[in-house]
Parts: C-alpha cells; structure tokens; sequence
C-alpha cells in the first residue's frame, strides 16, 4: 500500500509540477492578460485574475481539446484558444464503516439538500478584491492519502470524482488557511463534519473539512496561515485527515496545481 502510494505520488508531481500551462480537466490555465484588456472570461463567466494574470479554472469533466477564452480590448471582442490536454485519472475504493454515510437515510435527505444549496451559493460569490497578495501554502503538512480527481467507490458504489486533496495527520493537529481571505462558513455539515469555507475573493473558495474542532468564526478575516481548526474525523471519514478544496468561479480543480499556479502568479512581474 505505502509503495503504490508513493508511486502515485512521484507520478503526480511528475505530471503537475511547472506544467502550469499545460492545462488538463480539474486544472488551470494560466493567461497573461494583455495590456489594456478587462473582462476575461471563460463559459462567459469571469475569471480570477491577479497581477495581470487570469487563472482559468477548467472543470473535470472536460473534454479534452480546443477550448477558448475572452476579452475586450480597445472596445473589441477578442478569443484566445487553448488546447486542454487529456489527463488519466485513476480509480479508488473505499469502504466506509457507517451505512448511512454512503447511502443516507430518506430522513436526513432534507438536510443533505439545505446544505448543499447553502454550499453553492457560497462557491458562486465573486468579491471584487483577492486577498492573496502573498500566494498560497499547504493548509497541513501530512500524508497524502487520496488526490483530486479519484474516480471513486464508496463500498462498491461509484461516486463522483474526489473534488479536493485529503492529507492525514494526527487527531488535534493544527491546520492554516491556505491564503487570506473571509470565513463564510464555520459548521457542521453532514458529509463533511466541521468545515470551514474561506472566501478569497474574485471567485476563488476553499474549503476545508472533517475537523474535530473550528477555531475561527463566520465573518471573521483569517490570513495566510493563521490556525482554523484541528484534524478530525468528522463526517464521512475513515481517518483522521484534512480534506481540502479549492473552487474557483464555481469549479473544483487539482489544489496543488491552482497553488502553484497562484504562487507563479503573485511573484511574477505585472503588466
Ligand atoms: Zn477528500
């Protein structure tokens, strides 16, 4: 087991590491935003920019191939085309203990719906300003024990792909957010245990999830770092473990490749 995640380790860092702008599904494409040009967009919404950069967000179940963005310049309309390369993503089963965690009961259903509008209303907010001036860092050192994009099964039955990167470490142990930004949301959530979302700004969301104890509050500004909980198990968790996600502009992709992304961003030159 240590060696076939080892192997998947080397192979991800293989793949991802400075191939920022070689965009897969779950990934990003990072564009320079030429001189004089607002309104990048992307499947006609807006995009994250910062530094003169936009940071697209492409979302897994893309299909590889020509894609394209916009912008206006000059008062014109202009495209700019891509191409999104194919990106094999493998499969992981899991076999979870609680029943009802895998196929709920018809009378938490209702629960399950109210935070699941809740969750996408906070991932559709776009604040005007980003407060991630100074990048991104790993929210917990540990071990990575499942990376995004997984095509995974719950006790044989096949479940949307893994929408964040989970990293083990003991119960208790201290986690930062990953930038900047504004608590919008410290609760309990039936899937996710206790769980805190950061709004960055510009469309940018993480979440993090089956703590055993929130330390921050909703509303309150949190930056780079600053402790928000303790590793638990809560939720629908096998171990103790953070499982963390990045959204950007409503889409989850690879938080590895979007911190690296991020941080080749902030401490490139401007425009
Ligand atoms: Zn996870």
């Amino acid at each position: 087991m240590k060696l076939v995640l080892a192997l998947l380790l080397f192979s991800f860092a293989a793949i991802t590491y400075g191939e920022t702008t070689n965009p897969i599904p779950g990934g990003i494409y990072r564009f320079k935003i030429p001189t004089d040009a607002t309104n990048v967009a992307y499947r006609d919404k807006a995009v994250f920019a910062a530094n003169g950069w936009a940071l697209v967000a492409i979302p897994i179940a893309t299909e590889p191939g020509e894609s394209a963005l916009t912008y206006e310049q000059n008062g014109a309309q202009h495209t700019h085309s891509f191409t999104i390369h194919p990106h094999a993503y493998t499969e992981q089963h899991i076999t979870i203990k609680n029943e009802a965690l895998v196929s709920p009961p018809p009378e938490v259903q209702e629960r399950i719906q109210r935070e699941s509008v809740r969750q996408r209303g906070l991932y559709a907010s776009h604040r005007t300003d980003h407060k991630v001036a100074n990048g991104f860092q790993l929210p917990l050192n540990g071990i990575t024990t499942s990376l995004f994009g997984h095509k995974r099964f719950f006790n044989g039955k096949p479940r949307s792909p893994h929408s964040g990167l989970d990293i083990a470490a003991d119960s208790g142990t201290p986690i930062g957010a990953a930038g900047g930004g504004t608590v919008t949301l410290a609760d309990e959530l039936y899937f996710n245990g206790n769980t805190i979302f950061i709004d960055h700004g510009r469309g940018l969301i993480t979440m993090y999830c089956h703590m055993s104890k929130l330390e921050v509050a909703e509303n309150e500004e949190v930056s780079k770092g600053q402790t928000i909980g303790l590793v638990g198990a809560t939720g629908r968790a096998t171990g103790p473990h953070l499982h963390w996600s990045v959204s950007l502009n409503g889409t989850r992709v690879d938080p590895t490749i979007f911190a690296e992304a991020l941080n080749q961003t902030v401490t490139s030159l401007p425009n």
